[in-house]
């Protein structure tokens, strides 16, 4: 009988994957991991039940992460990434030989080891020379810290469980105050479609609005993200990610990519209306 991994995109609708085979599973002291081997999407992995990355699109996502930030500055030398656990974050960083340093701050340290073991396509680069990794929460990490980073990437799972914190307005305090002046803070920031997490993105721009001057979000297709419209946020002190926006980052380094360029960099900031609506500020 065929073997279906099904997640529950909102209390009405469903989303279901024929799989193979469970690769393997387990309950760690954050969360349940667990990876599948799928014919249509190939190697994919939840946490919690929820699809974390695939084979088939992850690129997506980490592209858009990451190539958005460096191509508004591509001087970025120190990065911040929190969460991010599986590198695809770090992967893509990895490919900017101006980058000289990169701190991932995973809560899941078995996130990292069994990624590393199970889903090399995104974890290869977690041991470079130019990493750190640090196994602690976020939030508590950023709190305390007193460096200043150039870029800071909120690779986060949604704000349920461990994930919580990451969306707190403290978190973006500490975030915003370990910035360098022309620094530029990204981060996953949920769906506008379902009831859920069209919530976690309003509130989470408001959030982020109140704190920096300029404050935009920014969409892709990710087909297996709930809806497959997803958002990630642009926060800076200075930049704005379309007047700054510099062409061709990605050729001077010889970086090919799969899903970004230039085109889609500055169609990402063009919203429909019903989600530029949404964002607004409200009047009190
Ligand atoms: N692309 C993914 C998505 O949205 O489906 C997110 C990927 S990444 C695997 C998210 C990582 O954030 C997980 O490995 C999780 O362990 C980590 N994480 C969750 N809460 C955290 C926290 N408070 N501090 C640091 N890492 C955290």
């Amino acid at each position: 009988m065929a073997k279906w991994f099904t997640e529950a995109w909102s209390a009405g609708v469903r989303f279901s994957v024929k799989y193979a085979r469970k690769e393997y599973a387990e309950r760690t002291p954050h969360q349940k991991i667990a990876f599948y081997e799928s014919d249509e999407l190939g190697r994919f992995f939840t946490l919690d039940g929820v699809m974390m990355a695939c084979e088939k699109d992850e690129y997506v996502y980490h592209e858009m992460m990451i190539h958005v930030p460096m191509s508004v500055r591509p001087d970025i030398c120190r990065v911040l990434v929190i969460g991010g656990g599986d590198g695809g974050s770090v992967r893509e960083l990895l490919r900017y030989p101006q980058i000289a340093a990169i701190t991932l701050v995973e809560i899941d340290e078995r996130v990292v080891t069994l990624c590393e073991r199970y889903f090399p396509q995104t974890s290869r680069g977690l041991r470079d020379a130019r990493v750190s990794l640090v196994y602690a929460d976020g939030a508590a990490f950023v709190a305390n810290a007193v460096d200043a980073y150039d870029l800071i990437v909120v690779d986060s799972t949604d704000p349920i469980g461990p994930g919580e914190g990451l969306f707190s307005a403290a978190f973006y305090r500490d975030c915003h105050r370990i910035l360098a002046s022309d620094g530029i803070l990204v981060n996953q920031h949920e769906s506008p479609y379902f009831a859920a997490t069209r919530r976690e993105m309003i509130r989470a721009h408001e959030k982020i609005a109140s704190l920096f001057p300029v404050a935009r979000v920014y969409q892709a297709f990710i087909p297996t993200y709930p809806s497959g419209h997803w958002l990630f946020g642009f926060a800076s002190k200075r930049l704005d990610p379309v007047a700054d926006f510099r062409a061709g980052v990605q050729d001077a380094a010889d970086i090919r990519t799969r899903y970004y360029n230039g085109e889609v960099h500055r169609a990402a900031f063009a919203l429909p209306n019903d989600v530029r609506e949404a964002l607004a500020p409200k009047s009190k």
